[in-house]
């Protein structure tokens, strides 16, 4: 497990999110005035202001918006090209910048279903990427 790729560095604002992905599920935040989920974490929802954000377990089950396959990768993401590159709207209705971890990446379409998996990257972090849901690739890409 070793990267030359940057990775994040945990924060007091995103520690329970990076423990939790740690442990294999995602934790947003959602606010207790409006509701709404909030990704990323922050201090004060971007929404109402409202200063309560509660941690909360998610689904893991989004949606692509959109993506890129990248082909030739900047020098510190090299080795792991290609990749697939994507904006998913998660099923608690915020949109994640990630990747799509799969075999097929020519098959990967604009609302394909995909769900939060987790790739270490260090000993102490994981990072969510998101997988093809099973039977999401029989969707015909012809009308796009
Ligand atoms: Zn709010």
């Amino acid at each position: 497990m070793t990267t030359t790729r940057p990775i994040p560095v945990p924060t007091p604002e995103t520690q329970p999110f990076w423990k939790a992905a740690r442990d294999g599920y995602l934790l947003l935040q959602r606010c207790a005035s409006c509701k709404r989920f909030v990704f990323y974490p922050r201090l004060v929802c971007p929404h109402c202001l409202g200063e309560e954000l509660a941690w909360t377990r998610c689904s893991g089950h989004a949606t692509v918006y959109s993506f890129t396959r990248v082909e030739r990768a900047p020098a510190a993401f090299k080795q792991e090209a290609p990749y697939v590159v994507a904006l998913v709207d998660l099923a608690e209705g915020v949109r994640m910048l990630t990747r799509i971890k799969t075999e097929t990446p020519e098959a990967v379409h604009i609302g394909m279903r995909v769900r939060a998996e987790f790739e270490p990257v260090s000993d102490t972090l994981s990072l969510p990427v998101f997988v093809p849901v099973i039977g999401s690739n029989a969707k015909s890409r012809a009308g796009i």
